[in-house]
């Protein structure tokens, strides 16, 4: 037998050499170099050593495990009467008392080197016993397949081997591989970001040349008697369970490349799931998860719409160097207050031009220069824009300005304006406008807005007011230094050396250059030619323009930029990240055009009262939104008196938002983006609204006694709700004329608008917006015929039970109660 040195044992345990000399010397045994001889007993010493050290028994030292493998054949005829020669491995494993011994030492010299070994050592050990596991299963498995060939002859040699490998402490294969391994994984946790080690650094090219030697090709695992021609068995080294980071959407060749298996494997699997798939077709993440599963490794879904998984290594390694950014202000206001007139001066004074005689373009977003810094507009006025984006999860803006004027002091949507920003958490700068009017008394604005919670600064408040005149121009330059001072006190600041991501302000359809989108850069730096994902579209930038028409090259943070190029056109505040993976890119918009609305219906579900306590456990949300709307001003306030009184300790009911009038599409939007559920007392949807929050899938509860609507935000709250009565919106109908007949009473004549009407259903009178009478149908005729139901487009006559008063114009909601089930 060939002599043991220390630099021989040091390069089997794959340690350094001063470390086992520091060890060895430790245990006693004194050795200088690595040449020395080490003698069995040297060995024993340390492992006695390290295992007082560590407390472990000293019986685990005559412990060893041995593997082994041996390939037969058996010759067979098959049904067709062809012979066919089958190879049989078969696997042994013996385990004489436990793991051997110096698997002992190594894992324990390795134990007291750093504490991130410690901890991958510990990983290690836990997988080799899933290893030994498998094993055996494998071994029996194919033992019991292959009886006939088994040979005894094989127990004897087990034993000679055993006693050679025990004599010259050669350590099993697995053992010293896993060491290897221990390395590989206490490098990668160096590696900060894990999904993009694993997803980015490999391309699906190397998929099919990457070879499934692996242990767990469903080969192995399915059809015993085939394997091992090809397969040059490796006893199990490689880490067996893979942890695999889904996105939204794999191919076929990444998912392979991932598990680090032939693509083929992957389409056997998803073949014997019923799916024929291809090479380059795309599954979405709930089939990729159960073909993980399915071949046995450990899947992990990417979050939803995370796109900094998208991002390269690069981008995540570049330093980022951060700077200061202009500030994004959206401009809200009643309806003539003089938003737009706002917007256009600033634009048409203070945006620098083009070239001479350049035409400044609206493409929703402009930048002005000043001698203090730049400011951002979004160019698209009104709170509809502002909440369509909120609704979409994106903060475009930093800051709000608020435009009263002055002659109309606060008006409706200038309350809905407040609202919205508040639940946005944005700043408010409090515009007064038209100040250039005769007898104008900004004071009694002042006042006005007093009462809304708009405090002076001058008062203690944090809102700014500015006098301003969009007509004369009066003030506005101390509006822009009121803005720079608030962007100030924000600290606005971004990367700008990053790829670049952002928003979408506005996409339309050119005639001749197709999707036309006007983005906002939020961090990073866009470029012409850079490759987008935005919302559902994708595309490489084919040209860039500034709000003057002009060729830009590049945008930084908060410029606005017309953008061609894109596939589709993206939603107004969908994100946009730059992919240089044109491919990547297009997979994923195609994906969630398909997928998106899905995603987005799943994520709102959320937000029911049935729900709302589950969401809060889960969620810690611990407050529950409300929108209230009501007929009447008194009602609307009595509501939401009571109903913030409901409040406990733990869960606070926040009023987001009340108001007089028909639930509108801005309710919606709010709702959807301040996961509100509406509350309606005897007021209904706009159609628009309806449509709107049934697609958002929007909580939308309708109430006509005040203590109903009480009684169900306080179960919600207590976690009580049972949804079991609920109510279905069948059909909305329009009275166009009125008949009196002396026998039956009031007829009239209908229209259904959508849905349908049936006999008998309930209904509710509706006269603008407003609840006017809730009962039943009496009669329902086509011509002189009764009928069961009428369905949209179709003129019906009604009547109904005890109610006479109608009027043309009225409209009558169909509506039938059913069951549901209750969640828990
Ligand atoms: P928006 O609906 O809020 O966008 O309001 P507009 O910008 O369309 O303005 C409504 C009306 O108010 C227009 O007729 C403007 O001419 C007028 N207006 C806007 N600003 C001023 C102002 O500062 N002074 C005066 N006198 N009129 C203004």
């Amino acid at each position: 037998m060939e002599k043991s040195t220390v630099e021989k044992f040091a390069s089997e345990l794959n340690l350094p050499i001063d470390l086992l000399l520091k060890q060895l010397e430790s245990a006693g045994i004194k050795k200088t170099s690595g040449t020395e001889e080490l003698l069995e007993e040297d060995k024993s010493a340390l492992l006695n050593y390290l295992q007082i050290e560590h407390g472990a028994s000293s019986t685990s030292k005559n412990k060893i495990t041995l593997t082994r493998k041996q390939n037969t054949q058996i010759r067979k005829t098959d049904s067709e009467g062809r012979a066919r020669t089958i190879q049989v491995e078969v696997r042994k494993k013996r385990t004489i008392v436990k793991p051997d011994q110096k698997k002992q030492v190594q894992d324990d010299l390795i134990k007291k080197d750093t504490s991130v070994m410690d901890k991958k050592t510990v990983d290690d050990k836990n997988q080799k016993e899933i290893r030994e596991e498998e094993e055996k299963r494998n071994a029996a498995l194919m033992a019991a397949q292959a009886e006939e060939v088994k040979n005894k002859k094989s127990a004897k040699e087990n034993e000679k081997e055993k006693e050679k490998e025990s004599k010259d402490g050669t350590l099993h294969r697995p053992a010293s591989k896993a060491n290897v391994k221990v390395d590989k994984d206490s490098k990668k946790t160096e590696l900060k970001d894990k999904w993009v080690d694993k997803n980015l650094k490999k391309r699906p090219i190397k998929t099919r040349n990457d070879n499934n030697k692996g242990w767990r090709s469903p080969k192995n695992k399915n059809k015993n008697k085939e394997e091992g021609e090809d397969q040059n068995f490796v006893a199990p080294s490689e880490p067996l369970v893979k942890d695999v980071l889904i996105p939204e959407t794999i191919s076929v060749a990444d998912l392979a490349h991932k598990m680090a298996v032939k693509a083929t494997e992957v389409i056997k699997t998803l073949m014997g799931m019923g799916m024929m798939v291809t090479i380059n077709q795309v599954l979405d993440q709930d089939t990729a998860i159960i073909v993980v599963e399915e071949m046995g490794h450990k899947p992990e879904a990417a979050k939803e719409n995370d796109l900094e998984s998208f991002l390269d290594e690069e981008s995540s390694s570049v330093n980022e160097i951060i700077e200061p950014r202009p500030p994004v202000v959206t401009v809200m206001g009643h309806v003539d207050h003089g938003k737009t007139s706002l917007l256009d001066y600033i634009r048409t004074t203070k945006v620098t031009k083009g070239e001479a005689g350049g035409i400044t373009q609206h493409i929703g977003a402009y930048h002005v220069e000043t001698s203090k810094g730049m400011i951002t507009f979004l160019d698209t006025p009104g709170h509809e824009a502002f909440s369509a984006m909120r609704a979409r999860g994106a903060k475009a803006t930093d800051i709000v300005i608020l435009v009263v004027a002055v002659d109309d002091g606060v008006m409706p949507q200038t309350i809905e304006a407040i609202n919205h920003s508040k639940a946005a958490g944005v700043p408010l700068i409090v515009a007064i406008n038209k100040i250039d009017k005769p007898d104008s008394n900004p004071e009694k604005v002042r006042g006005e807005l007093l009462g809304h919670e708009v405090i002076p600064e001058e008062l203690g408040g944090d809102s700014m007011f500015i006098e301003v005149s969009a007509q004369t121009g009066q003030g506005i330059d101390n509006l822009l230094d009121a803005i720079l001072l608030q962007a100030e006190v924000l600290e606005l600041k971004a990367p700008i050396n990053t790829p670049a991501k952002g928003i979408i302000v506005e996409g339309r359809l050119d005639k001749g250059r197709g999707p036309v989108t006007t983005l906002l850069v939020q961090s990073g730096t866009i470029n012409i030619s850079d490759t987008l994902l935005a919302g559902n579209a994708s595309g490489k930038i084919r040209g860039m323009l500034d709000e003057n028409g002009k060729n830009i090259k590049q945008a930084t943070p908060s410029i606005p930029a017309e953008i061609i190029g894109l596939s589709d056109v993206p939603n107004a505040g969908d994100e946009f990240i730059v992919i240089n993976d044109e491919k990547k890119a297009r997979e994923i918009a195609l994906f969630r055009q398909g997928k998106f609305r899905d995603v987005k219906l799943a994520k709102q579900q959320a937000s029911k009262l049935e729900n709302i306590m589950d969401q809060m456990t889960e969620a810690e949300v611990k407050f529950l939104p409300l929108i209230i709307k009501a007929d009447v001003q008194g009602s609307c306030q009595a509501l939401a008196g009571s109903l913030e009184k409901l409040s406990t300790d733990e869960v606070k009911v926040k009023v987001v938002h009340s108001a007089v009038g028909a639930i509108n599409e801005s309710d919606i939007n709010l709702a959807s983006a301040s996961n509100a559920v509406i509350i309606a007392f005897n007021v209904r949807s706009s159609g628009g609204a309806r449509k709107l929050g049934e697609s958002l899938d929007i909580d939308v509860r309708y109430y006509s006694v005040i203590y109903e609507a009480i009684d169900e935000v306080k179960a919600a709250l207590g976690g009580l709700l049972s949804p079991e009565q609920k109510e279905v919106t069948l059909g909305m109908v329009e009275i166009r004329d009125i008949f009196k007949a002396s026998k039956v009473g009031t007829i009239a004549g209908c229209f259904v608008l959508e849905g349908v009407i049936k006999k008998g259903s309930n209904i509710r009178l509706l006269r603008d917006g407003a609840v006017i009478y809730e009962g039943q149908l009496d009669s329902l005729k086509r011509f002189k015929d009764d009928v069961k139901e009428v369905k949209s487009n179709f003129e019906c006559g009604i009547s109904i039970k005890n109610f006479d008063d109608l009027q043309v114009n009225d409209k009558l909601e169909a509506y039938e109660h059913v069951q549901v089930a209750r969640k828990l």
